[in-house]
Order: structure tokens, then sequence, then C-alpha cells
């Protein structure tokens, strides 16, 4: 069955985009079918996966919105062997426009019921917001990823998260939950690191991946060559870290 994983943390620039490219073109290439949703009017995601976002005909704003079917809007990635659903700035107006839409947390969710069977995984890469747009990736998942920078505000900002899921259980998807939390940038000559790493573990236990992303210049340099950094460079220590997580998350029952 498909496991859908939405990847959010309402703050910015903590490895949302890096996790969801570099964790789709992983577990792609251990022969998992992969649908990677970018969800972000930024549009990181869909450059970061060689696809440029000015030349897109459709993009999943038009499913949102249901002007579109996926079916249309999906596109195959090379060499990253995954099938990306394109986001850009037109993004930035579904927000408005839903509001007046029915279920309008849920459009995502409905949308990819027609094509879920054709997938293992599907990741959704969410903005870094707790906003409609993000709530439409959290109701359409079956579980969280949260990548996180283990940096002094990291847990503080943690706690309005977890809170938005509390809700998103309650209101409208009841069997959500934090499918892990990823450390990425991690640097452990740094003792503040060590020491938020700590505390992650003492909160949530079992839930912090074992898989540790270090601060990796190969994962920042393969989005300007519109590539997965297994493709970039397969034995840098960002690309071996990805595969590691691919392979803990497939360990783990769905
Ligand atoms: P946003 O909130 O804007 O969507 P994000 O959470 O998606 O940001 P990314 O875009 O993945 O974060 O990463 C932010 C920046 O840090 C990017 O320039 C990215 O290349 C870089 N980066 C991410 N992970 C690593 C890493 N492990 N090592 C080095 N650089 C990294
Ligand atoms: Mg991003």
């Amino acid at each position: 069955m498909v496991r859908i994983l939405a990847i959010a943390n309402q703050k910015g620039g903590v490895g949302k985009t890096t996790t969801s490219i570099n964790l789709a073109a992983s577990l792609a290439s251990i022969g998992k079918r992969v649908l990677l949703v970018d969800l972000d009017p930024q549009g990181n995601t869909t450059m970061g996966s060689g696809v440029d976002k000015r030349l897109l005909d459709h993009t999943v704003y038009q499913i949102l919105l249901g002007e579109q079917t996926i079916a249309k809007v999906r596109l195959s990635t090379k060499p990253g062997k995954y099938d990306l659903l394109p986001a850009n700035q037109e993004l930035a107006g579904a927000e408005v426009e839903m509001v007046s839409l029915e279920q309008r947390e849920s459009r995502l969710k409905e949308a990819l019921q027609a094509i879920q069977a054709d997938y293992d995984f599907i990741l959704i890469d969410c903005p870094p917001a707790l906003n409609l747009l993000t709530l439409n990736g959290l109701c359409a998942a079956h579980a969280v990823i949260i990548p996180m920078q283990c940096e002094y505000y990291a847990l503080e900002g943690l706690s309005d998260l977890v809170n938005t899921i509390k809700r998103v259980r309650m209101g409208f998807n009841p069997s959500i939950r934090i499918e892990g939390l990823l450390r990425t940038m991690f640097d452990p000559r740094n003792l503040l690191a060590q020491q938020v790493s700590d505390q992650l573990k003492q909160h949530f236990g079992n839930k912090v991946y074992q898989t540790i992303i270090p601060r990796n210049i190969r994962l920042a340099e393969a989005p300007g060559f519109g590539l997965p950094v297994l493709y970039h460079d397969r034995q840098s220590r960002g690309a071996r870290a990805y595969l590691e997580l691919a392979n803990e998350i497939l360990a783990t029952a769905s």
C-alpha cells in the first residue's frame, strides 16, 4: 500500500526541500515508485528536480482548484526516476482562491486518490508556513517527516507544529502521526547541536530518526544542477545519508 508522507516544518530553511528531493531520488534508486508533490510556490523542489518552473503548462495549482487531473500534470524526472507534481509562483494565489471552495483542506487528498495505486511512496514538500497549503499536505498524508536543524529555537517551533498536527488529527485526518524527526545540516563539532539533539531524543524518543543528515556542500550544490545529490556526487556524505534515511524508512512498518 502507498505511504503518503508530508515533509513539513513551518520554520524556513531547515531542509524540507533538500529532504524531499533526495529522499524521493533515494527511494526511487532502490526501486520504489515515487511521486513527489511540490506544494510550495517557491518551486524549489521543481527546479531542484531539473524542471524549469517558468516553463510549465500546468502545476499543482490547477489540481487544487479542480481544473486538471494529476494524470495530466505529473511529469517524470530524469535522472531522478521519480514523478513530480510541479509548482511555481501561481500557487501563491491558491490560498485565496480556495477559501470559497468546499472542503478546502482536503483538495489534495481527494486528487491523490485517483493515482495513489501507481506509487509506493508519495512525498509532499510543504511550504514554510502553517497555511492552507500545508494543511492540504497534512490532510493528505499518513504521516509527517519533520526536518529540523539542531539549534536554539528549534524545539520552540516544534511545539506549534505538533499542535497543528493534533488539530489536523481532531478535525480532518484522525490517523495522521509523526513519522519521524530528521536532524539536518548537522555539525557534530557544534556543542549546541549535540545538546539540542540530546533534548530531542529525550522528548521524542524513537521518533527521532537514527540517520543524521550532515552539513554537506554537495547537498547545497546539487539543486543548481537540477539534480538530486545521488546524481551529482554519489559518494558524498550527503548522498550516503539520504540513502541511509530511505533504508531506515523502508525498514519501519508503514
Ligand atoms: P524553505 O522553508 O524556504 O522551503 P527548506 O526547509 O525547504 O526551506 P532547503 O531549501 O532544503 O530548506 O534548505 C535551505 C538551504 O540549505 C538550501 O540552500 C539548501 O541547499 C541548504 N541545505 C539543506 N540541507 C543541507 C545540508 N545537509 N548541508 C548543506 N546545505 C544544506
Ligand atoms: Mg523548501
